[in-house]
């Protein structure tokens, strides 16, 4: 059963009990386009109802999801990464149309998504525990992972094919279902897509549902999911400000939550580095998507020495990069994902130049598209100096030693990815252990990730690890002993 297809703009359901379905009182809302501005889709406008529906059909499909074998856990992971791969020219146009992903990283993303599912397919397969000494005679001790129950995902809209599949894998991969929540801003593509691929690869009703709101309503869903006491743990990933107000709640009822959140990503370019190759590497990592990936580099540090040369070449690279319409192949990046967002990001760069910061390229918006922007001459003052702004921004810095790159890079609450760029590299390597980062990519960008990596960061960044790190955050080890004696007791 998939979801229908109707007229453009389609009107979406959402998944709930295996069963496609709108919000209780019919309502949608329209999902927007952020290039054309036109209305995308429609989607159900669902609310406390909705959610709790949701999450008693994942609890009902718990333990029969829980008990299925391995083989058959991996077939219909492995078949969702089929449905995947066929439909991949459909869902990269899906996801230019609704969340402004120019091909190149809608096409990652679907590349990305197949291999994460793959990989999953074989976590049934995974030690399920580990066999514990004991220290009494004839004891035998056992520490088993046991999957926990409902996991509740929210996923952003950013990256929002291969995160929405995030959310959703390594949890149901486990042995859990899922309520999953949605952006509101990608309800399709980071919600609705992976209820169609997951029930039409088979997978039991109720195993995924998931359950769509409009902007500005996400309250009811939010407090029915947190309140709910069959919702055992959460996988969110987003905005800091976001994660910590949700690891407050999940924290007033002991419950767990998966964070993964927004990064302030250094590169530190040291004197020995190639200079074409770390400009190449710059421009990918500041610009890809148009600044809007957790992981894109935010600050360059570049030794003094190939200061002027780096940033002539780099300022060249970003002026020469023009967004566009996203849909068409040609265009390389897009626009931001809402006017909100082209608001806040014109509003760092102008507060900076405020404060004497100088803009060597872009620096202008037009509809939702911002040019590839390069700012020098940062005061520490401006809040772009050590904040995320989610566009098409980079800083560029010298440094006259490798404390003060460090220095530099650590002054940030983020420390989600960081890269170093040099021709030695156990130097590169012995600077990144310094830095206060989950990852740390010598001579290559701060952004990339693969299905299979400790994916994850630190600080305000989060502490949530995925590959397979992540069936430690979604089973509980449980310690079961066997006597074999009759064991002697004190009493
Ligand atoms: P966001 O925090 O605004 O929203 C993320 C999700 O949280 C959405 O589904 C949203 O509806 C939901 N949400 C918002 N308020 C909520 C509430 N009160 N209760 C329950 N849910 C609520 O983030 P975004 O704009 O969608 O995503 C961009 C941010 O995510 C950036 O900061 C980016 O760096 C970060 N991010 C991090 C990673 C990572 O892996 N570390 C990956 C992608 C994005």
């Amino acid at each position: 059963m998939t979801n229908p297809p109707t007229s453009t703009p389609r009107t979406f359901r959402q998944l709930i009990a295996g069963e496609w379905v709108g919000a209780d009182d019919g309502r949608t809302f329209d999902d927007f386009s952020p290039f054309s501005g036109e209305v995308f889709a429609r989607i159900p406008a669902s609310g406390a109802a909705e959610t709790q529906r949701a999450i008693d059909a994942a609890h009902r499909a718990f333990p029969a999801w829980a008990a299925l074998g391995a083989r058959a856990r991996q077939a219909l992971f492995l078949k969702a990464a089929d449905i995947l791969e066929r439909r991949a020219d459909e869902i990269v146009l899906l996801m230019a149309q609704e969340t402004g992903s120019a091909a190149p990283f809608s096409r990652f993303q679907v590349q990305w998504a197949t291999g994460l599912l793959r990989q999953a397919a074989g976590y049934p397969y995974l030690p399920g525990g580990e066999i514990v000494s004991s220290d009494t005679p004839g004891v035998f001790a056992m520490a088993l992972r046991k999957p926990l129950g409902v996991i509740a995902g929210i996923s952003p809209w950013n990256g929002s094919l291969a995160l929405g599949f995030r959310t959703i894998v390594a949890p149901l991969a486990c042995g859990n279902t899922v309520v999953l929540k949605p952006s509101e801003e990608a309800p399709v593509c980071a919600g609705l897509l992976m209820g169609e691929i997951i029930s039409e690869a088979g997978f039991p009703p109720g195993v995924l549902n998931v359950v769509t709101h409009a902007p500005g309503q996400v309250g009811p869903v939010a407090d029915r999911l947190f309140e709910s006491r069959e919702v055992r743990a959460y996988n969110f990933t987003g905005s800091s400000s976001t994660g910590a107000a949700l690891a407050a709640r999940a924290g007033q009822k002991l419950k767990r939550i998966a964070l993964e959140l927004g990064g302030y990503n250094p590169m530190i370019v040291l004197a020995d580095a190639e200079l074409d190759y770390a400009v190449d590497t710059a421009v990918f990592a500041a610009f890809f998507h148009q600044g809007q990936i957790c992981m894109n580099t935010r600050k360059v540090l570049v030794a003094r020495p190939l200061y002027e040369a780096f940033l002539e070449r780099f300022v060249a690279r970003a002026a020469a990069i023009r967004p566009g319409d996203p849909s068409d192949p040609r265009n390389r990046i897009g626009p931001l994902i809402n006017e909100r967002a082209v608001a806040a990001v014109m509003a760092g760069i102008e507060q900076a130049v405020g404060k004497g910061a100088r803009v060597l390229a872009g620096g202008r918006s037009q509809g939702r598209c911002v040019e590839p922007t390069v700012l020098v001459d940062v005061p520490p003052e401006a809040p772009i100096s050590c904040e995320e702004v989610f566009g098409p921004v980079v800083i560029v810095e010298p440094f006259d030693s490798e404390q003060e790159a460090v220095d530099k890079a650590n002054a940030t609450a983020y420390g989600l990815s960081a890269s170093v760029m040099s021709a030695d590299v156990w130097k590169a390597v012995t600077l990144g252990g310094q830095l206060q980062s989950g990852m740390v990519n010598v001579n290559g960008p701060t952004m990339g990730g693969e299905p299979q990596i400790p994916f994850g960061g630190v600080k305000d960044s989060g502490w949530a690890r995925f590959g397979r790190w992540a069936i430690d955050m979604f089973t509980d080890l449980n310690l079961v002993t066997v006597s074999q004696n009759k064991r002697q007791y004190p009493l």
